[in-house]
C-alpha cells in the first residue's frame, strides 16, 4: 500500500482519508505502508509542504514502513530523485515499439483540442506521430528536434477491476495515447505512478476517484511494460453540506485547521474513517484507531459520495475529549489560553508578538488553569472554545448581568430580591470570603442560611446566586467553581480574576445604581 501525496499544499481531509484507508488496510493485512512524495510538478511542489504533510500524517497517528524519511528497499521515495529510472523505462518502451516519438508542438496540440471541442468531439490526440517511421523519428530526435515519448494505447477496450466500483471498462476510442516523457525530459504523472507502484511492489492502489479516469492509461502502461496490474480502490468524492465538492468555501478543510481548532487526532481519524466506510451490522460510530484497524474493510467502502458533516466531527471530538487523560487535555489547553491572553494583552497593553506555542506558565498558574480546563472541557466541542467558556471566570460585569434579557425572568422571580440581599450581605460579612478564601463548604452553609431565611429553594435559590457570582443564571457547579475563583484571585495573571467577594461588591454597587436610577 502507498500514500503518494503531491507536496503542493496542505494535507486536506480528502487526502488524509486516502492516507488513512491505505494505512488501515496495510496494518490490518500486515502489509507494508509506503510514503512516496510525488513532486514532478516542479513549479507547484515545495519542500515546506512535504515537511508539513509528514507532520500532519504523524499527528494523525499514521506511520509508514518505507518513505523519504524512513528509507526502505526501493529508494529513493521522492519522484524528483528518480528521474533516471523513468528515462530508462521510457527508452525501453520506445525501443520495444510500445511507445513512439511525438514531435507535435504545444500550439499544434492546442489547436487540435480546440477543433475537437468546437466539433463536440472528445479532445483525443489524433495519433498523428504514431504513423511516423521509427527510424526516421529517431534520426530527427538525434538531430536535435524536440520530441516527447507517447505510449500506444492498445486497439481494444481497457478493463480493470476496482474494489469499490466493480468492473470498469473504457473504450480505447476515448483514451489518448498518453505522453510518458515530455520533450523537456520531465516524466508525466500517469507514467511515473505506474513505474513507482510496480517497482515498489504495490499490490493495492487506494486513492481518490478523481484518478479513476487516469486508470485506463495506467493499466495500458502496466501491460506495455509487462508488469502485473495492481488492485484498485477508488474512494468517493467528499462533498460539503450543500452537496458541492468540499472546498475551502465550506470552512476548515485542512488537517492543520482542525488541529489548530483543538480537534483531537483520534476524533478526526474516527470521523475520516466513516467518510465512505461503515462497519458491518449495527450503527456503531465510535472507533478508536486500533478498532478501526480490526474492523475496516475495503469491500464495505461505498462508491457514493460522502458528505462532510462537521457537527458529527465535533460530536466525536467531545467524546474523545472526555475520554482523554486530564493531563493531556490540560497540556493542550494551555496554548489556547495563552493565545487568548496574548490577544487580551495586545488589546490592553499594546504588547505584541509573544511566542504562544512555548508558553510555560509558572507552576501555580498551570495548576490553576488545569482546574479551569477540567471544569469547562466537558462542555466544549473543540479545545479552542475553552478561553471563551472561561470568560465566566475572567470577566465579570454586574451591570450587564442585571440588564441581560436572558436573566430578566430570574430577576423577576418573587424571591430574587430577598436572595440577592441576604446572599450578598452574608458574603460581605464572611471572614473567609473577605480573605478570598471562601470554601465550597462555607459557600454551601451560606446558601443554606439564605434558603432558610428566604424560603427560596432549588433554582429559585441558585439561579439568583449564580447571577451574582458569574453574571449568568446557568453554568458549572459551584462546588468546583467557587474554589477556582478564589484561588485565581490570588494569582498574577494577565487578567485579574475577581474573588467571590469582589464580585458581590460589584453586584451590590450595580444594583444600588440601578435602584437609584429607577
Ligand atoms: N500524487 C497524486 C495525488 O496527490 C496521487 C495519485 C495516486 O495516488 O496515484 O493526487
Amino acid at each position: 500500500m502507498r500514500f503518494a501525496p503531491s507536496p503542493t499544499g496542505h494535507l486536506h481531509v480528502g487526502n488524509a482519508r486516502t492516507a488513512l484507508f491505505n494505512w488501515l488496510f496495510a496494518r490490518q493485512k500486515g502489509g507494508t505502508m509506503v510514503l512516496r512524495i510525488e513532486d514532478t510538478d516542479v513549479e507547484r511542489s515545495q519542500a515546506r509542504f512535504e515537511d508539513q504533510l509528514i507532520a500532519d500524517l504523524k499527528w494523525l497517528g499514521l506511520d509508514w514502513d518505507e518513505g523519504p524519511d524512513a528509507g526502505g528497499p526501493y529508494l529513493p521515495y521522492r519522484q524528483s530523485d528518480r528521474l533516471e529510472i523513468y528515462r530508462e523505462h521510457a527508452e525501453r518502451l520506445l525501443s520495444e515499439g510500445k511507445a513512439y516519438l511525438c514531435f507535435c508542438s504545444e500550439e499544434e496540440l492546442q489547436k487540435e483540442r480546440d477543433r475537437a471541442l468546437a466539433e463536440h468531439r472528445q479532445p483525443i490526440y489524433s495519433g498523428k506521430c504514431r504513423a511516423l517511421d521509427p527510424a526516421e523519428a529517431k534520426r530527427r530526435r538525434v538531430a536535435g528536434e524536440a520530441a516527447a515519448i507517447r505510449l500506444k494505447i492498445p486497439e481494444h477496450p481497457i478493463r480493470f477491476h476496482d474494489i469499490v466500483h466493480g468492473d470498469v471498462e473504457f473504450s480505447n476510442e476515448v483514451v489518448s495515447d498518453p505522453i510518458v516523457l515530455r520533450s523537456s525530459g520531465m516524466p508525466v504523472y500517469n507514467y511515473v505512478v505506474v513505474i513507482d507502484d510496480a517497482l515498489m511492489k504495490i499490490t493495492h492502489v487506494i486513492r481518490g476517484d478523481d484518478h479513476l479516469s487516469n486508470t485506463p492509461k495506467q493499466v495500458a502502461l502496466y501491460e506495455a511494460l509487462g508488469w502485473p496490474v495492481p488492485e484498485f480502490a477508488h474512494l468517493s468524492t467528499i462533498l460539503g453540506s450543500d452537496r458541492e465538492r468540499l472546498s475551502k468555501r465550506h470552512g476548515a478543510t485542512s488537517i492543520a485547521n482542525f488541529r489548530e481548532m483543538g480537534v483531537l487526532p483520534e476524533a478526526l481519524v474516527n470521523y475520516l474513517a466513516l467518510l465512505g466506510w461503515a462497519p458491518s451490522g449495527g450503527t456503531r460510530e465510535i472507533f478508536a484507531p486500533a478498532e478501526l484497524v480490526k474492523e475496516f474493510s475495503l469491500e464495505r467502502v461505498t462508491p457514493s459520495p460522502a458528505v462532510f458533516d462537521v457537527e458529527k466531527l465535533y460530536w466525536l471530538n467531545r467524546h474523545y475529549i472526555k475520554e482523554s487523560s486530564p493531563e493531556r487535555i490540560n497540556r493542550l489547553a494551555l496554548a489556547y489560553y495563552a493565545r487568548a491572553m496574548v490577544l487580551e494583552m495586545t488589546k490592553h497593553h499594546g504588547i505584541e508578538s509573544v511566542q504562544v506555542q512555548v508558553w510555560q506558565p509558572p507552576q501555580p498558574v498551570a495548576e490553576w488553569l488545569a482546574k479551569v480546563t477540567q471544569l469547562l472541557a466537558p462542555s466544549v466541542d473543540r479545545l479552542d472554545q475553552l478561553p471563551e467558556r472561561a470568560s465566566l471566570i475572567f470577566r465579570y460585569d454586574a451591570k450587564a448581568a442585571l440588564a441581560a434579557p436572558e436573566n430578566a425572568e430570574v430577576l423577576g422571580w418573587p424571591h430574587a430580591d430577598a436572595v440577592f440581599t441576604r446572599f450578598t450581605s452574608k458574603i460581605l460579612e464572611d471572614e473567609l470570603a473577605r480573605a478570598g478564601k471562601l470554601t465550597s463548604e462555607r459557600f454551601k452553609q451560606i446558601a443554606n442560611e439564605v434558603k432558610a431565611e428566604t424560603g427560596a429553594k432549588g433554582k429559585e435559590l441558585f439561579h439568583p446566586i449564580r447571577i451574582v457570582v458569574t453574571g449568568s443564571h446557568s453554568g458549572p457547579e459551584f462546588d468546583k467553581l467557587i474554589p477556582i475563583l478564589e484561588e485565581g484571585s490570588h494569582l498574577t495573571l494577565p487578567q485579574h480574576v475577581l474573588s467571590v467577594r469582589e464580585r458581590v461588591e460589584k453586584f451590590v454597587e450595580a444594583r444600588m445604581g440601578q435602584v437609584r436610577v429607577g
